[in-house]
């Protein structure tokens, strides 16, 4: 189809990527966002290959390269840092075609934003949507109103526009723990710069990967009850707490971040659901499938969303709705399989059931590394872009 207006809910990773595809494809796009400041909610992301491979396809491939970190390996260590598992990323780069990237948050933002070709609306909180014979209109709270042939609903975890394509209201489910994400300057006393490291043990995890500028992002998890309090002034002494009697690189870690510019979600997911779309409005990204950070896979869901989104709208004439139809049933077999996994993985590592989380530890060491690689490849593989 040609000639379409498209308004965009959201200009998180899915919004943009969206708007980007949609504008690259010849349709007029407006992205509208509620905040009056975009600023990206985390520090850092891994983008595996298959969110890579259609940055690549959007003409960033050399952006997103210069921004990503160089990772070769994991290692897989206890807590008190015995080596567990070493695990090249090699043979993964060499069976999906693309390395994986982990990234600063800001720098992927700025990147996208970039790429964009329009301004994003700020200020502009939807509370609704309606659709007529002609096409859909959304309408914000500031009074203005966008009229398109689609709205795509790109508006994260806590969607309003999730709950007009269901027809009722979703609860974000807690996926049992918190984290606590940041940047620090990259340093081989913490970590080797071209590794990502995970410390495991009692049901916890402590992470570092390399990030452009020199960089590590890190993040803590630990099962903790949700609500309970948060205060940067505390963070240290709490992560001290937890993790006593780590590895020194650990505690090292503690020492050096800036607690004003950490971030401590808790961490939630919503679905699977059935239904991504409704008529002329499409749920993109966490809207539809938010997902537990436990296979770096949310994302790079909404980046594939926004690809296979587009192509059903290039690539058909029989209408909006029936390109929509077309991209629920790929996208709910797809992201809905990744959300349940990655919340299996979420309990896996966490400790809901102790005994398989111990069951976790004592497999990591005598996994072999291909294992690993060919699990994520797996993951990766059944993306849209082979
Ligand atoms: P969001 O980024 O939430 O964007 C939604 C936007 O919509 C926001 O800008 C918001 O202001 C706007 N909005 C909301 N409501 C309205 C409204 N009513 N009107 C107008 N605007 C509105 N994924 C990976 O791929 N790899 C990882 O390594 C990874 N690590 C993660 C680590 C953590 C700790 C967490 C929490 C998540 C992680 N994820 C990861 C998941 C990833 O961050 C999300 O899947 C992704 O950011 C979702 O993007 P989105 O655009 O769908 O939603």
């Amino acid at each position: 189809m040609n000639n379409l207006k498209v308004v965009v809910i959201g200009a998180g990773i899915g919004g943009l990527t969206a708007g980007i595809a949609l504008s690259q494809a010849g349709y007029e796009v407006e992205v509208y966002d509620r905040v009056q400041e975009l600023r990206p909610v985390g520090a850092g992301i891994s983008l595996w290959s298959n969110g890579v491979k259609v940055l690549n396809r959007l003409g960033l491939g050399a952006e997103m390269a210069k921004i990503g970190g160089k990772m070769e390996r994991m290692e897989y260590r206890t807590k008190t840092g015995e080596l567990l598992n070493n695990i090249t990323l090699s043979p993964l780069i060499h069976t999906v075609g693309q390395r994986p990237y982990p990234v600063a948050r800001r720098d992927l933002q700025t990147m996208l934003l970039a790429a964009f070709p329009s301004e994003v609306k700020l200020g502009h909180k939807c509370i609704g949507v309606e659709e007529d014979g002609k096409g859909v209109t959304a309408i914000f709270e500031n009074g203005h109103k966008a009229q398109g042939d689609l709205v795509v609903a790109a508006d994260g975890i806590r969607s309003i526009l999730r709950t007009h394509v269901l027809g009722q209201q979703i609860e974000p489910k807690y996926g049992g723990y918190t984290n606590w994400n940041g940047l620090v300057p990259a340093d081989a006393a913490l970590a080797p710069k071209d590794c990502w490291i995970i410390y495991v043990g009692d049901h916890k995890r402590v992470s570092m990967m390399p990030i452009a500028g020199d960089r590590f992002y890190f993040f803590f998890d630990v099962p903790l009850p949700k609500g309970t309090p948060a205060n940067p002034e505390t963070y240290k002494a709490e992560l001290k707490e937890h993790f006593q009697g780590w590895a020194a690189p650990v505690q090292s870690l503690i020492e050096l971040f800036d607690p004003n510019e950490v971030a401590r979600p808790e961490i939630h997911d919503v679905g699977p659901i059935d239904r991504y779309v409704k008529g002329r409005v499409a749920l993109l990204g966490d809207s539809a499938h938010a997902t537990c950070p436990d296979m770096g896979q949310g994302g790079c869901q909404a980046m594939e969303d926004a690809w296979v989104l587009t192509q059903y709208l290039m690539t058909t004439n029989l209408g909006v709705e029936y390109a929509l139809k077309r991209y629920e049933m790929e996208r709910t077999e797809r992201a809905n399989a990744v959300v349940q996994k990655a919340r299996k993985r979420a309990e896996q590592i966490h400790g809901k059931d102790p005994a398989i989380t111990q069951e976790w530890y004592s497999q990591l060491a005598v996994e072999k590394p291909t294992d690993v690689t060919d699990a994520i490849t797996k993951v990766i593989m059944a993306g849209p872009l082979r």
